[in-house]
């Protein structure tokens, strides 16, 4: 068997969660040293990604580093909250200076973090830039804000990386970053090497990409940086156990990776509302491996002639052959029902 890869979380896997119906909560809030207990009893997780100002925290940075060290983890990422209620109208395009200014002091701050942990990127979400309406931006203004913003931040801090992670909707309508091919527009645009893009799964496929397709598009540009997986219904970014829904796309998806010999962090963004989140990791984990080890059983060769001429079925047979028998390989190989 090929060697396994990293797996990771972030670290609101292990939070609880409110909704706008659920607004205490869907159970008693876990402050960030619980949540990477938490991650630590997965097992299988090697490195986190954090929001940050941490949340439901009063403790300072050599407690969540220790934290972090009697979990054996590793901060892999930060990720700058520029979507809260400070910047409902957007962070570095809000429509008023001084919030934009606010917003690049933030993920100034938050850079500065990252390369104290020792972070591999900062992670740029940009839930609140965007607009919910027909004649609500001037389109070329709030790009131009959007890639003027990007190329200010990520100019000054050469030595990290910066993902961007796209996303169709939520909280915004419209997200100004919604697909692979935008981001890498404006990507180019930046014209800067250390700014690259993450692929959420569940993003790519709510917003009716092939997920396969958008990694190989970010891959031959050379931007993609990092990952996400998860699963959802494709109507809305529902944040399940990855594999549960989407089981074809999701290995071609890691397929494509492998043929990339891509080898980043396979990490999840899931939204355990109202499961167990050690148990909703450990499942998704358990998948992942059974997953890993279908690509490896697959017959490549086979494949890329069936690619050749285009024969979806002989592709299907191949996919189908490895996938419908690789949870009973693993449970052979080792107890993953453990
Ligand atoms: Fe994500
Ligand atoms: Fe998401």
């Amino acid at each position: 068997m090929s060697e396994m890869p990293v797996f990771g979380a972030g670290i609101w896997h292990f939070a609880t969660y409110k909704d706008r119906y659920a607004t205490e909560g869907y159970g008693p809030p876990l402050g960030l040293l619980e949540q990477i207990d938490k991650a630590g009893a997965v097992g299988d997780l090697s490195v986190v990604d954090l929001n940050w100002p941490f949340a439901d925290f009063d403790g300072n940075l050599d407690d969540v580093k220790a934290a972090l060290e009697r979990n054996q983890l590793r901060a892999v990422a930060i990720t700058p909250e520029i979507y809260n209620r400070d910047y409902v109208k957007g962070s570095i395009t809000n429509p008023d200076p001084a919030v934009r200014a606010q917003a690049l002091k933030l993920l100034n701050e938050a850079t500065e973090l990252a390369k104290e942990l020792g972070c591999d990127y900062v992670k740029l979400w940009f839930g609140q830039d965007g607009w919910d309406y027909p004649f609500q931006v001037d389109y070329h203004d709030i790009w131009k804000l959007a890639v003027d913003g990007l190329r200010e931040l990520v100019g000054a801090h050469p030595e990290i990386k910066f993902v961007i992670e796209y996303k169709p909707r939520e909280p915004r309508n419209k997200i100004i970053f919604p697909n692979a091919a935008r981001t890498l527009i404006a990507i180019q645009q930046v014209g800067l090497e250390n700014l690259g893009i993450l692929l959420d799964f569940g993003h790519s496929i709510y917003g009716l990409e092939t997920p396969a397709d958008a990694a190989q598009l970010c891959i031959d540009a050379g931007r993609l940086f990092a990952i996400d997986v998860n699963d959802n219904f494709r109507g809305w970014d529902d944040d399940m156990v990855v594999g549960s829904v989407h089981l074809v796309e999701t290995i071609e998806f890691f397929y494509t990776l492998r043929k990339n010999n891509w080898d980043g962090v396979w990490q999840l963004d899931q939204f355990p509302f109202r499961e167990d989140s050690v148990e909703a990791a450990k499942a998704a984990i358990r998948f992942l491996k059974a997953l890993h080890g279908a690509l490896d059983a697959l017959d490549e060769q086979a494949l890329r002639e069936a690619q050749a001429s285009h024969d979806a079925l002989a592709a299907q047979r191949l996919v189908q052959d490895v996938l419908l028998s690789s949870m009973a390989r693993m449970t052979e190989s080792q107890d993953v029902n453990a």
